[in-house]
């Protein structure tokens, strides 16, 4: 987490096989993102893999990364999709079917409820109240009902925003509140239970979430049919120990005689994306100098913000360890649109390409048109040559959403 270490950087930039950002992508209109197949297919072989060796299922969490174009290069790999609400639901179904669609939700809407049986599978509530709400409903239309659970471990330092365990958290059900309000009747209608706690975590932590899930919840499991991990398994980070991962996941089969889901975003599309962008304009500030790109923190990378994170950009290393450290800084008004600070071998000059590492997740799902900013167009890195456009962006865009 964090700044990233040298083995990240260059893992972000792997999928290049060594070509410069210049000889791949300077012809592409900026800013844009590139997905990258191959990665995306090394991400699904590792998945694979895990699902193969131990029985468990594996899903998409859309939320990190719909990029529904490259559904069919990343589905054979997997079991499904999972969805954060009825829009993801639908995607999940329209674009990758014939498989499973899971979803949680914080809270159900009445209005979507009915919509939502008729793509979602597999029904996640977060209370006993929204379980008892529309949970009768959704069993009789033939779903597989579960619930989450709060296991009350926190497992990560520094990211409170990413904690779902944190004192007062609205996300999953702790014993407390099961005990207060789980009736026989509500009890009876669960198929299954879910998690999510971890965040670009490694299988350590989920192995402490799990002894505190069967502390907690050891005496509900064996009536169980699934066990969702959720999400947050870093599984295909280079350095990711899938033994521990796989021990984990058989231990929790075998005991409690149910099946294991994991629902990994950033595991599906990790590395498998850049974004390009010029250099608009070189200044200097007292000390401090500076770049403006014509891409932005804020509308193109929203988590450099928010997580908030320096991503990684090919040929750049630490501030002071090149001779040559700038400031990268996005075009609009905010003045915290800062990206971070880098070092470069040579002095950054109007016109430069820079390409950003591991951005196919958490971005295009998330970005906006703050300030008037144009999306980033989108392509996709076919066989690691081919580029192919996969949707460009206007002005309307932006216009349409806020207003006739
Ligand atoms: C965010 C989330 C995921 C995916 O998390 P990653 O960190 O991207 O792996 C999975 N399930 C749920 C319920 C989530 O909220």
């Amino acid at each position: 987490m964090g700044s990233f270490g040298v083995k990240e950087s260059r893992k972000a930039f792997e999928g290049l096989g060594g070509s410069s950002p210049d000889k791949l992508f300077g012809e592409l209109p900026t800013p844009c993102y590139i997905l990258d197949e191959a990665m995306l297919r090394r991400n699904g072989e590792i998945l694979a893999g895990v699902a193969k060796r131990t029985g468990c299922r594996i899903l998409l969490a859309q939320k990190a990364f719909s990029n529904y174009d490259l559904y069919p290069v990343i589905s054979p790999y997997l079991d499904g999709t999972e969805a954060s609400g009825l829009y993801e639901a639908r995607l999940g179904a329209e674009e990758m079917p014939e498989k499973e669609v899971h979803v949680f939700c914080a809270a159900y809407r009445e209005e979507e409820f009915e919509e939502l049986l008729r793509y979602a599978d597999h029904i996640v509530f977060n209370s006993p109240s929204q379980l008892d709400r529309f949970g009768f409903r959704a069993k009789k239309a033939g779903k597989s009902i579960g619930l989450r659970i709060n296991p009350e471990c926190s497992t990560q330092e520094g990211h409170a925003i990413y904690d779902p365990c944190a004192p007062g958290s609205r996300l999953g059900t702790t014993r407390a509140q099961w005990d207060g309000k789980m009736t026989l009747e509500l009890t009876g209608l669960l198929d299954g239970l879910h998690f999510h706690t971890l965040c670009e975590q490694d299988s350590d932590a989920l192995e402490t979430t799990l002894n505190a899930v069967a502390e907690r919840f050891g005496d509900i499991l064996p009536r169980m049919k699934w066990l969702n991990f959720g999400g947050g398994h870093h599984i295909t980070r280079p350095g990711y120990d899938i033994v521990r991962l796989e021990r984990c996941i058989r231990s929790a089969q075998e005991r409690w005689n149910l099946r294991v889901y994991l629902e990994p975003g950033e595991a599906c599309a990790l590395y498998a994306g850049y974004l390009a962008a010029h250099v608009l304009d070189v200044l200097q500030n007292g000390e401090t100098k500076i770049a403006v790109l014509n891409t932005s923190a804020a509308c193109h990378m929203p988590d450099v913000l928010e997580m908030p994170y320096r991503p990684s950009l090919y040929g750049a290393k630490e501030p002071g360890e090149l001779p040559f450290t700038v400031r990268l800084c996005g075009p609009t008004c905010l003045a915290g649109d800062v990206i971070g600070d880098y070092s470069f071998a040579a002095p950054l000059r109007e016109g430069d390409l820079l390409l950003f590492g591991d951005m196919a997740i958490y971005t295009m799902c998330k970005n906006n048109t703050f300030n008037g900013m144009a999306l980033p167009g989108i392509f996709a890195l076919r066989n690691g040559t081919k580029l192919q456009c996969v949707k460009s962006f206007g002005y309307m865009d932006f216009k349409q959403r806020l207003g006739q």
